[in-house]
């Protein structure tokens, strides 16, 4: 495979960008060789400088449910264009996107819109604390919620990848102010906020985790968390940045019927735009300012483009539910192939699945948290991720991530994907 421009884009990238990328998964370094650079995208694949076809199982990180270049959202991001890019007042189509977010999912109230994933966790943390009056927070090892400083402790996605999992610049007081218990394990959750009994703000989790691979929560995990959060006086957050719109219409709130008391949002909310959100129950929102006393604000929040690509996407999936089983039945045809490719070649890999989300692990352990993740051989991922690369499948960089699958995979594409998984598999283990 030719992908000379690509080198030649690297080589020029890093001299004025730091390590060529303006986020760090995409240098590829988990996986060794450089990385792609996009011309395009349409449909199910991605073309390269170089023009090789991809097929896309990353979808942007998540956002394009529905594939590249959805002619929809193209539409109202032109038309919306004609309008002048922002105006920095409110507009029609924030209403109308609250309105829609608030109907779709099940435990938000009232929400505002952020600029990013990242942003939308920050805020939903500082609420948290402004509301409870008190400043600890638990999150899970492996869990990513943004590159704010408070997550930037045992993190997954990026910073696992990078081997930075606490990251330098993240100040010791705020690190003291972020406990950290293992996925799945209630009971660690509860000895922490037995010790610091009043003292914990909120509770924030990947209902299902994304960023250490796939890992589902086990049966009673969430409500557990749910109970506790009541008896306690804790916020509870569903990071659904991933999952929001992804896993259901309303979310993985909405498939394991548990209402956090806040949801942060991004992603699909965007449509593949710069959006996030965050929201939830009344009283808590209103304790955001202009309202309230916890200030949070954003110039380009609400942008009318952003918005109206978000809004044409959300329309899209609340007025077609179908794209859901569409795209949870691609995804169980690929992890059958998968799972009948590892079967065949007697290898002990664990693959783990939900809705349109999965993710292979290298490793003979039932992946549950961050320590089974852990244990995968992240070396022969690389290796499977170049040897899909070669066969024309685009895999997320990284042991530590999930697969995304978007509505527009054919059956072809499909077939495509599973052959070329056993002929990695086989390759890379012979
Ligand atoms: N939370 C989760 C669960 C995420 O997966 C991500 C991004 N992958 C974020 C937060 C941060 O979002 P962003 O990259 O838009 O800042």
């Amino acid at each position: 495979m030719n992908t000379a421009k690509s080198q030649e884009l690297f080589n020029q990238a890093q001299k004025s960008i730091p390590g060529g990328v303006n986020s760090p998964v995409r240098a590829f370094k988990a996986v060794g060789g450089n990385p792609l650079f996009i011309k395009s995208a349409k449909g199910a694949y991605m073309y390269d400088q170089d023009d090789n076809r991809y097929i896309d199982m990353i979808n942007s990180w998540g956002p394009m449910i529905l594939g590249h270049a959805f002619p929809a959202i193209g539409e109202a991001v032109a038309e919306a264009v004609k309008s002048s890019l922002s105006f920095g007042a409110p507009t029609a189509k924030e209403v109308t996107i609250a309105e829609l977010i608030v109907d779709m999912m099940p435990s938000v109230e009232k929400v505002r819109m952020v600029n990013s994933g990242t942003e939308a966790c920050m805020s939903a943390i500082r609420l948290a604390r402004g509301y409870t009056n008190r400043e600890k927070i638990i999150k899970f090892e492996g869990c990513y919620h943004g590159h704010g400083d408070s997550f930037l402790i045992a993190a997954g996605s990026g910073a696992i990848t990078m081997g930075e999992p606490n990251s330098p610049g993240v100040t010791k007081g705020v690190a003291l102010d972020t406990l950290t218990a293992p996925f799945n394990d209630l009971e660690a959750v509860k000895t922490l906020t037995d010790a610091n009994q009043g003292n914990v703000a909120a509770i924030i989790i990947e209902p299902v985790a994304g960023n250490m691979g796939a890992v589902l929560p086990n049966q009673g995990f969430l409500e557990g968390l749910r109970q506790l959060c009541d008896k306690e006086g804790i916020v509870l957050i569903f990071d659904e940045v991933m999952t929001g719109f992804r896993l259901a219409r309303g979310g993985a709130q909405e498939l394991f019927n548990i209402k956090p008391d806040l949801t942060t949002l991004g992603k699909i909310i965007g449509g593949g735009m710069p959006v996030g959100a965050y929201g939830g129950k009344k009283e808590l929102m209103d304790f955001v300012s202009p309202v309230g006393p916890v200030y949070q604000a954003g110039t380009l929040s609400g942008n009318p483009v952003a918005m109206a690509a978000g809004l044409t996407m959300l329309q899209y999936l609340n007025e077609n539910p179908l794209v859901y089983k569409e795209v949870e039945d691609t995804a169980i045809k690929m992890v059958a192939g998968m799972q009948q490719n590892v079967e065949s070649l007697g290898l002990p890999y664990t693959i783990n699945h939900i809705g349109s989300m999965f993710s292979i692990f290298f490793t003979d352990q039932k992946v549950t948290d961050f320590e089974t993740a852990k244990s995968c051989d992240t070396a022969l991922f690389g290796k499977y991720f170049q040897a899909m690369l070669q066969k024309g499948v685009y895999l997320a960089p990284s042991q530590f991530e999930t697969l995304f699958v978007s509505n527009v995979l054919s059956d072809e594409d499909i077939a495509h994907f599973i052959k070329a998984n056993g002929e990695a598999l086989k390759e890379i283990t012979s």
